[in-house]
């Protein structure tokens, strides 16, 4: 069977933009992702074709090749590689996109064009960043494919020149007659290094790399609800690749900051707030900080040390489902009053009086459930 014309496995017409081209894929790999196709055996390869077809009508001088050359490209030796694997995709490029949702990127990859490699960077949020979501803006030092030279290595103006000792194939073949029979001896070319093509005048930016290091912007989308760990890609935001292929992806480790006041468990937050010995065995109203500003709290009275109230709904938003979110937990601790002054104290001392028979009670049968538990053990 003979391969299908990539603008047809796309749909779109010869003259179609690169962004009718990049709606064209997105829609069919969406169609014919195997993950939503798991029972149909035809969808992979469907994906595939796709695939290809995409990864070499996006980029402008592989399109270029491919509509002067069709499916036998001199210089390459076909575009029968696989640049896109299964799983590299690419919904608009620099997104939100996870890891969880693809399972890594893998896929068929043999000759041609080869991907460019991953890069991994840490990003630091805040707490309530991490929270609510952020857009950042990283600087991350990369190979891209110089411009100047359009990946070419050749210098603007000037043109790269088929290698005339494998006539652009980038192999050497030997022949030689043995009492076996003839052997066909192939080995990459040693002129042009595999290349096919050999520059003779190179570009000054890159002498002759066709790429170079650059540091570059990147805008990242932080979704609502993140935790240190976790990982966002950001499609093709990688290495550029060697030989025209597709460039690696850029992994984003999120580390989340500490807070001052705020710990934090999964889509559950804990705060311990300071309560007077007078507001703990009074009751009193509140105001607790929550990550949207205070909130009311009523503490009844007579409350101890350690007691824990929910403030529900005031947590983290869940990753994915930001309506859905944690809630607050938050622990009192009576401080003990210190630094009396002589009056002070003796107001105490009275209210000790006072409540001497009711606190020597609650002591005592206290101490007495201690005993029983380590009696009861014994
Ligand atoms: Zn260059
Ligand atoms: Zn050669």
């Amino acid at each position: 069977m003979s391969k299908r014309d990539y603008y047809e496995v796309l749909g779109v017409s010869r003259s179609a933009s690169p962004e009718e081209i990049k709606k064209a894929y997105r829609k069919l790999a969406r169609q014919y992702h195997p993950d939503v196709n798991k029972d149909d055996p035809k969808a992979q390869e469907k994906f595939a074709e796709v695939a290809e077809a995409y990864d070499v009508l996006s980029d402008s001088q592989k399109r270029s090749r491919y509509d002067q050359f069709g499916h036998q490209d001199p210089s390459q030796g076909g575009f029968g590689g696989q640049g896109a694997g299964f799983g590299d995709f690419d919904f608009g490029g620099f997104g939100d996109i996870f890891d969880m949702f693809f399972g890594g990127s893998g896929g068929p990859r043999s000759r041609g064009p080869q991907r460019g490699q991953d890069l991994e960077y840490e990003l630091e949020v805040d707490f309530e960043d991490a929270a609510f979501g952020v857009e950042e803006e990283i600087q991350i030092p990369r190979t891209e494919t110089c411009s100047t030279c359009a990946g070419s290595g050749a210098k603007p103006g000037t043109h790269t020149k088929k290698c005339t000792v494998c006539n652009g194939t980038g192999e050497q073949q030997t022949v030689t007659n043995t009492p076996f029979g003839r052997m066909v001896n192939r080995r990459v070319c040693t002129n042009c290094h595999g290349q096919g093509v050999i520059i003779e005048d190179p570009c000054p930016d890159c002498r002759g790399q066709g790429r170079r290091r650059v540091r570059r912007t990147v805008q990242i989308k932080v979704p609502a609800g993140v935790d240190t760990g976790m990982r966002l890609r950001v499609s093709g935001a990688g290495e550029a690749s060697p030989n025209g292929g597709q460039p690696g992806d850029l992994h984003i480790v999120i580390r989340v900051r500490p807070h001052d006041l705020f710990e934090r468990e999964g889509t559950n937050v804990y705060l311990d707030m300071p309560l007077t010995f007078v507001q703990a065995a009074l009751g009193d109203e509140i105001d607790v900080p929550t990550l949207d500003g205070d909130v009311k709290l009523r503490i009844p009275e007579g409350t101890q040390s350690g007691t824990s109230f929910r403030l529900r709904g005031k947590g983290i938003p869940k990753l994915g489902s930001t309506a859905t979110r944690g809630d607050q937990h938050v622990r009192v601790q009576v401080l003990t009053p210190t630094n009396l002054n002589e009056k002070q104290k003796e107001l105490f001392r009275e209210l000790g009086k006072e409540l001497g028979h009711q606190t020597n009670e609650q002591a005592r049968s206290f101490m007495e459930r201690m005993k029983d538990a380590f009696l009861g053990n014994a």
